[in-house]
């Protein structure tokens, strides 16, 4: 077993996240609980890390709290180790080689349900965009807020869809797809037979958000293994207020979002994961700048679980196509490798993998 020094890594943490220019509240989360283990003698840090006393301390965190013990066990943290591997890397240069590979987009919706434009409209600005594909991926019945479609109107979608497709530039096509609330049991609001016939299901979590950890992590440990779910969509459902320069989030589809901010949900992310990767469900990065779901942390423990990835916008309208750009970036600031991202696999490829 190798010594290591816990605070020597929580500080060289901090140190890196400060050069990546992560939010500053991350940062001090490291500093403060480097500065906090620092005041006591190592024999106490270590009894503490023993007994899973260390969150009692002041300034001390859950991801704080298992670098420690990592690093006492003589491991170099994986937070850490994730950090190091994308170090001196070239942060623009990699996102906008993961957007490059990007060859569509699996989670976009229309005026068919919350979206503002019609499924049209999103198809042409994804082949101005370069896109081979978008999956069309409008909500289910019990979202009726944002107009969910029933099986009926799903139906005549696909109708329609495959109209439209006749139409469309060569090379390009709409796949059919649905974005699915994960019911409070963890199963999927949509007829089976429906779930089966579409290219790409994405399951979502929309309602009882605050569900208890030993609830939630039960609902979507439900979701995942359902053999129709492809891709857990915006995993915590948080909403954060931040977003890029220039970007204002209005219009169609945001259901008043603006303003408002909400924590993530709580459920046993490493089991979640892990049952992602077992099913082979794609977790999705979500580009939406006021979604940002999964946060990175978490993006770097399902990479580091084994999970496949789908770099998705969520857009409700043709411009926000283009937002898997803020998607990129943060999958390249986690080290995300293309050949994990399903949406960089020709639409053949990912249809093949969906019936799978
Ligand atoms: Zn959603
Ligand atoms: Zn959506």
């Amino acid at each position: 077993m190798t010594e290591r020094d816990p605070i020597a890594d929580l500080r060289r943490i901090a140190f890196l996240l400060e050069r990546a220019n992560e939010a500053t509240y991350r940062v001090r989360a490291f500093r403060s609980a480097a500065k906090a283990l620092a005041t006591l003698p190592v024999a106490e840090v270590a009894e503490r890390a023993r007994a899973g006393k260390l969150t009692e301390l002041a300034g001390v965190g859950d991801v704080t709290a298992r670098c420690v013990a990592e690093s006492l066990a003589g491991e170099e943290p994986v937070y850490l180790r994730r950090l190091v591997a994308t170090e001196g890397t070239d942060l623009d240069a990699e996102a906008t080689a993961l957007r490059t590979a990007l060859r569509g987009d699996c989670h976009t919706h229309s005026d068919w349900s919350d979206g503002g434009s019609p499924i049209e409209e999103m198809a042409l600005a994804a082949v101005e965009l370069g896109h081979e594909y978008l999956v069309l991926t409008d909500h289910s019945p019990r979202l009726k807020v944002a107009r969910g479609l029933t099986a009926d109107r799903l139906r005549r979608q696909l109708d329609h869809v495959a109209r439209l497709n006749e139409a469309l530039p060569e090379g390009f096509r709409i796949l059919t797809g649905i974005e699915v609330d994960i019911l409070a049991d963890g199963s999927l609001d949509q007829d089976e037979e429906l779930l089966a016939r579409l290219d790409v299901v994405v399951g979502s979590v929309h309602s009882g958000l605050n569900d208890d950890r030993a609830k939630m992590t039960r609902r979507m440990l439900t979701a995942v293994a359902n053999p129709h779910l492809d891709i857990l969509g915006h995993c915590t459902g948080r909403m954060v207020s931040s977003r890029p320069a220039g970007v204002r989030v209005t219009g169609p589809g945001d259901r008043g979002h603006r303003a408002r901010t909400r924590a993530e949900s709580d459920f046993d992310a490493d089991a979640v994961f892990a049952a992602c990767v077992a099913h082979d469900t794609a977790v999705e990065i979500n580009s939406r700048p006021e979604r940002q779901d999964p946060p990175k942390r978490l993006i770097r423990r399902a990479l580091e679980a084994g999970c496949r990835f789908a770099i998705n916008t969520d857009a409700h309208a043709p411009g926000q196509l283009d937002w898997q750009r803020f998607g990129c970036e943060r999958a390249a600031r986690c080290g995300v490798p293309a050949d994990r991202v399903v949406n960089t696999w020709t639409a053949d490829e990912l249809v093949a993998w969906t019936a799978a």
